[in-house]
């Protein structure tokens, strides 16, 4: 017998495990039944038995999912407390240590804060050298720049597709940068393979399990946004399907959800960095642009981050933003991103980590 504090310590150090508390009308017969069903599905119970209810403690399990609502339908069950992780490989008791994501000499997850940059789209050859040229020259490692672009209406620009590829790769190679940019199918990974160090999951795109199977079938790295309204466990089952498939080089991206706030575009979750830092090993990083929508708000968004943990950030930088084909409004004018790393460089330190 143990108390039930106890109990609930031993079950939340579990993977798998939950607790179920008795009405205190039920009878042997009721909780013998609950113990039947819990000894089923694989797991070890500890009861504790008080004078006005009796609660049972599960761990264990049979290793996949548990559905508290079959406990919950038990004639005699009060309640029942789910303290399951659904997610295993994305989890920090998977591997205790940081994952570091290594592209050559650019590591993700390390004590340095890495800086993704660029346009949101890819507009033409001219405009992404210059735009390649400033975030290199101001510390970024990485040229972000989207060739297939999720546009909420089939009439906005959609991408360069092909040819936006090939101008991000060059423009990236000349001024010694990795490039990430946005895969919508699993029909482009082939193509987009010969350009990208970094396959970009968007936002609306978190929940489609056909793509992120097929990205766990592939090598290269996966940088996985957070859906406009997912859960961060929501979001770690889906960095979970491309773990399982074999691919572990996941990194997290917070770009703002979306709640009852109208002032800014989605509301950044700051807690995100944190929270996920606990429960998973895989970078986290930030996206202060789509998350604010407003240029000169994605400064302090961009520092709030870095002091909150981020392992990077993704920040939209355009070199005529009044003109841009998608997200103007939202993108920096370089001298602004100028100004943002050397804050940053100054932030970074304060937490033990380091920027470019
Ligand atoms: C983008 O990065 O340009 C983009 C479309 O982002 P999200 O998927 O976060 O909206
Ligand atoms: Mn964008």
């Amino acid at each position: 017998m143990k108390d039930t504090e106890q109990l609930t310590e031993v079950v939340s150090g579990s993977d798998v495990g939950m607790v179920i508390v008795m009405d205190g009308a039920a009878g042997p017969d009721e909780l013998g039944r609950v113990r039947e069903r819990l000894a089923a599905m694989g797991f070890d119970v500890h009861e504790s038995a008080g004078a006005e209810r009796t609660v049972l403690g599960a761990v264990g399990g049979n290793g996949g999912p548990v559905d508290p609502r079959e406990l919950q339908v038990l004639p005699g069950v009060k309640e029942v407390l789910n303290l399951s992780k659904p997610y295993k490989l994305v989890s920090r008791s998977f591997r205790a240590e940081p994952t570091v994501i290594e592209l050559d000499d650019v590591r993700i997850g390390g004590s340095e804060v890495v800086l993704m940059a660029g346009p949101c789209g890819v507009e033409s050859e001219e405009q992404i050298h210059i735009v390649a040229e400033h975030v290199a020259k101001a510390g970024a490692k990485i040229l972000r720049g989207g060739a297939f672009k999720p546009r909420s209406s089939p009439y906005s620009f959609q991408g360069l597709g092909g040819d936006g590829l090939r101008y991000l790769r060059a423009a990236a190679e000349a001024n010694g940068l990795k490039t990430i940019s946005e895969v919508m199918d699993p029909s482009q990974l082939e193509l987009m393979s010969e350009y990208v160090d970094i396959f970009q999951v968007g936002a609306r795109n978190m929940q489609n399990f056909a793509l992120l199977k097929a990205l766990g079938r592939q090598r290269r790295p996966v940088l996985l946004k957070r859906g406009l309204s997912a859960t961060i466990e929501e979001w770690l089952m889906s960095a979970e399907y491309i773990m399982a498939g074999g691919n572990h080089a996941v990194i997290l991206c917070e770009r703002g959800i979306r709640t009852f706030e109208r002032h800014s575009r989605n509301t950044f979750d700051i807690s995100a960095f944190p929270i996920v830092k606990k429960l998973s090993h895989l970078p986290v990083i930030g996206d202060p642009s789509h998350a604010i929508g407003i240029r000169d708000k994605v400064a302090p968004l961009s520092r709030a981050a870095v002091a909150a943990g981020a392992d990077g950030l993704i920040v939209e930088v355009h070199n005529t933003p009044e003109q841009a084909l998608s997200d103007g409004p939202q993108s920096l004018f370089p001298e602004q991103f100028v100004t943002l790393v050397e804050q940053l460089r100054q932030i970074a330190p304060a937490i033990g980590r380091t920027v470019a």
